[in-house]
C-alpha cells in the first residue's frame, strides 16, 4: 500500500491550454478519496497523470516514497478503472480477470489464486465461467473491478466508474466499492461528477473547479464548513439559498428588495457592506409571528416522500425550503419563515470567498 502525493503537479495540454495550473494533496496510504467537480473542471487529468498516462507539465508526483513523474504507467504499481470497460467478448469472466496477470507471465497457480480471491471478495464465484454477452451491466461492472483487482494494486484510480448503470445498480455499486476497499485496504482514487457520489464514497473529498482544489476535507464536514460559495453551492441537493443584500450592523442584512432579514444572534461580518447570506433548505422553517425573520411567497410544492421542497420566492430571489410532509402551505399564499442562526453563513460576492462570521467558522 502507499500513499499518493501531489505537490503542485501542472497540466497544460499541447494546445496550450493549462487544464491544471498547479494541484497539491496527500491521498492517505489506505484512503478513500474522491475527486469531484463539474464536467471539465480536469478530475480526468490529474487522474490520468497519476495514473501516468498523461504527462505531468511541472511539480512533483509521489507514490509511496518514490517520485513518479518519468516512471511509465505498468511500473506505477496502480490499476485503473474506467467508466467504458471493454472485456473479452470471447473469454469467459476467469480469462478476462486473468489476462492482464498471463501477459505478465505470472506462474499458473498464482494466476488461478488471486483470480479465485478476486472471484470471492466480488462474489463472482458462480460466474466465472461465463462469457461478458451472459452477464448483466452491473455484473460487467464487477467483473471490470475483478480485472484492476487480481493485479493487488498500491493504488486504484477509478474514473466515473459507475455513470454507466442505472440509478439503482449505482447505488449498490457504490456500497460494493466501499466494501472491496474496506477488505482490501488498498488506496482508492475515484473520480466523479456527481456531488452525491462523492459525499457516500469519500473518506475525503478535493472540490476542483477550473482545474483548482477549492477544499479537501471529510464529507460533512465540507458540507457543513465549505471554504467558499462554489463547494457551498455544489454540494447539497436542492442546493444551499443565496441571497444577497447589505449588512446593517446589529439588526440583520437588507435585501436586494429593500426588505431587512432579521438575524437576531447571528455573528454579522463587520465591515463586509455587500454579502451573499448562504441557507441551507433544511436550516428554513415555517414560523409565525415574532420566530418569522422573513416572508416568502409559496410558488410551487414538491413533495419528494419523506419531506416536501418549498419553491418560494423572498424579495424577488428563488428559495428552496425542505420541510416535513405534514405541514405543507398552498402554493399563491405567504409563509413566514425562520432560520438556523448557527447555520447561516456569509460570502463575499465578489470572490466568493467565506467570510469569518458565525459561530463555526475557523480561516
Ligand atoms: P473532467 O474530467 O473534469 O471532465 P478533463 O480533465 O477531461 O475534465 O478536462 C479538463 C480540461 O482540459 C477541459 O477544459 C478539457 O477541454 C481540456 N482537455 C482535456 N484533454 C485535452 C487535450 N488532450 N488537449 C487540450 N485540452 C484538453
Amino acid at each position: 500500500m502507499a500513499q499518493v502525493a501531489l505537490e503542485q503537479v501542472r497540466k497544460v495540454y499541447p494546445s496550450g491550454h493549462v487544464a491544471i495550473p498547479g494541484a497539491s494533496f496527500t491521498v492517505a496510504d489506505g484512503e478513500r478519496l474522491v475527486l469531484v467537480g463539474p464536467s471539465g473542471c480536469g478530475k480526468s487529468t490529474l487522474l490520468r497523470m497519476i495514473a501516468g498516462l498523461e504527462e505531468i507539465s511541472a511539480g512533483t508526483l509521489r507514490i509511496g516514497e518514490r517520485v513518479v513523474n518519468e516512471v511509465a504507467p505498468a511500473d506505477r504499481d496502480i490499476a485503473m478503472v474506467f467508466q467504458s470497460y471493454a472485456l473479452y467478448p470471447h473469454m469467459t469472466v476467469a480469462e478476462n480477470m486473468a489476462f492482464a496477470l498471463r501477459l505478465r507471465k505470472r506462474p499458473q497457480a498464482e494466476v488461478d489464486a488471486r483470480v479465485r480471491e478476486a472471484a470471492r471478495i466480488l462474489e463472482l464465484e458462480d460466474l466465472l465461467a461465463r462469457k461478458p454477452g451472459q452477464l448483466s451491466g452491473g455484473q460487467r461492472q464487477r467483473v471490470a473491478l475483478g480485472r484492476a483487482l487480481v493485479r493487488q494494486p498500491e493504488v486504484f484510480l477509478l474514473d466515473e466508474p459507475l455513470s454507466n448503470l442505472d440509478a439503482k445498480l449505482r447505488a449498490g455499486m457504490r456500497a460494493e466499492i466501499a466494501r472491496i476497499h474496506a477488505r482490501t485496504g488498498t488506496t482508492m482514487i475515484y473520480v466523479t461528477h456527481d456531488q452525491v457520489e462523492a459525499m457516500t464514497l469519500g473518506q475525503r473529498i478535493v472540490v476542483l473547479k477550473d482545474g483548482v482544489v477549492q477544499q479537501v476535507d471529510a464529507p460533512m464536514a465540507m458540507y457543513r464548513n465549505p471554504a467558499n460559495l462554489f463547494v457551498a453551492t455544489f454540494l447539497g441537493s436542492p442546493a444551499m439559498n443565496t441571497l444577497r443584500g447589505g449588512v446593517q450592523a446589529g439588526e440583520g442584512i437588507r435585501l436586494a428588495d429593500g426588505g431587512l432579514l432579521h438575524l437576531p444572534g447571528v455573528a454579522l461580518p463587520v465591515d463586509a457592506g455587500e454579502v451573499v447570506v448562504g441557507v441551507r433548505p433544511e436550516h428554513l422553517a415555517l414560523a409565525d409571528g415574532d420566530a418569522a425573520l422573513l416572508q416568502a411567497e409559496v410558488e410551487t410544492v414538491e413533495p419528494v416522500g419523506n419531506e416536501v421542497f418549498l419553491n418560494l420566492r423572498v424579495g424577488g430571489e428563488a428559495v428552496v425550503a425542505r420541510i416535513p410532509p405534514e405541514q405543507v402551505p398552498e402554493p399563491g399564499t405567504t409563509v413566514g419563515l425562520s432560520l438556523r442562526p448557527g447555520e447561516v453563513l456569509f460570502f463575499d460576492p465578489a470572490s466568493g470567498a467565506r467570510l469569518p462570521a458565525g459561530p463555526r467558522y475557523t480561516p
